[in-house]
């Protein structure tokens, strides 16, 4: 249960910038995504809310207090890091039970809140293992269980889930929404390069790029709405397709002749002054759909993935230019068949110099 403001952070190691006016509030009961490339500065950004790495710049408030200067253990903070630093000779309970003992906590109120967290994260089975003996899941929990047995205001959670496989990863990740859901007060950061992750967890998430912020929104928000190619190829899988072209014709909807051959008509209002503008189209592959005759873009399919319950098509590269296509349902045979194919004009994106046309 804690708000979080950030007015200007920034941060430099020697003479190379890392981050630079960093502003965000944080809601009192949110979780909040941040997501970016590796080396963007996410883990720096967290390491400075929880006090493990000095401030450069800007002002840190919790619940309206500054909290640039006060000592980590003070600031009511929890910190999941992807290596889990459980103590390797203490058992699954006893790395539960420890803070709690060593805040001099009657062992009968610590019995009960070890068993209720143990509860909470499956952990029951497992409470009498060291962690050598335990699953890289099971492990996580533990790390999970004690950060909330330490009560905090805020939890934050550096890539709390990289260590794990794709299936416990997944796992993990509704584990993390049932937590957030049964304690819907306190106010969560969680940190990933993993949009999927993000997008499935967050209230709001966070993109960070070049050491500032590209965007704040929800998941929907990013996935319809983004300002920037980089947060459109960022946020979905495959990437948004970008097609450069030029602006033919404007008014309520915009008429672009793109550069290998293909037209779109894009549901995004222009002016006179937008006309003969050099922009990207962008369309993302699950919304392209095959039709009858040449529209948006005409290729050769080089790869198809059938993953389950979409087929991936890659087509041949054309240039520079790369499409995928996302169709719903198993379409197998289609490779080195030569498709057209089109998307409604609500559903495309319009960018210029790298930012959107609204
Ligand atoms: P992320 O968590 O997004 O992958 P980090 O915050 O760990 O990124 O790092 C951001 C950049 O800052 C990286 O280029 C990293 O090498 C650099 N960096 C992080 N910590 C230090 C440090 N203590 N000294 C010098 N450079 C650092
Ligand atoms: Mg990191």
């Amino acid at each position: 249960m804690a708000e979080v403001r950030l007015a200007g952070i920034g941060k430099r190691f020697g003479a190379r910038r890392v981050l630079e006016g960093i502003g965000l509030e944080i809601r009192s009961g949110e979780l909040i995504g941040v997501l970016g490339p590796s080396g963007c500065g996410k883990s720096t950004l967290l390491r400075m809310i929880a006090g493990l790495e000095r401030i450069g710049e800007g002002d840190l408030f919790i619940d309206g207090r500054r909290m640039n200067e006060v000592p980590p253990a003070r600031r009511g903070i929890a910190m999941v890091f992807q290596s889990y630093a459980l103590y390797p000779h203490m058992t699954a309970r006893q790395n539960l039970a420890f803070a709690l003992q060593a805040a001099g906590r009657p062992a009968a109120e610590v019995a009960a809140a070890v068993a209720r967290v143990a509860g909470m994260l499956d952990l029951t089975c497992c409470l009498d293992r060291r962690p050598a003996a335990l699953s890289g899941g099971q492990r996580q929990r533990v790390a999970i269980g004690r950060a909330i047995l330490r009560a905090p205001r805020l939890f934050l959670f550096d890539e709390p889930f990289s260590n794990l496989d794709a299936g416990l990863r997944a796992a993990m990740r509704v584990e993390l929404a049932r937590l957030k859901q049964a304690m819907p007060a306190s106010t969560m950061i969680h940190v990933t390069h993993d949009q999927t992750e993000a997008m499935t967890l967050a209230d709001r998430i966070v993109v960070l790029a070049e050491g500032g912020i590209a965007q704040v929104g929800t998941p929907l928000d990013l996935y319809e709405r983004p300002q920037t190619a980089f947060v459109a190829r960022f946020i979905g899988s495959p990437a948004m397709n970008l097609l450069p072209g030029v602006v033919v014709a404007t008014g309520a909807r915009t008429r672009i002749r793109l550069d290998h051959g293909g037209a779109a008509v894009v549901a995004v209002a222009t002016g006179d002054a937008a006309l003969g503008l050099r922009v990207e189209l962008g369309v993302r592959p699950e919304h392209l759909r095959p039709v009858g005759g040449p529209a948006l873009f005409s290729g050769e399919v080089e790869v198809a993935e059938t993953p389950g319950e979409a087929t991936v098509l890659h087509f041949r590269r054309q240039g520079a230019l790369s499409v995928a296509a996302k169709l719903p349902g198993l379409h197998p045979g289609l490779r080195g068949r030569a498709l057209h194919l089109d998307a409604d004009p609500q559903r495309l994106h319009l960018f210029h110099e790298g930012r959107a046309l609204r």
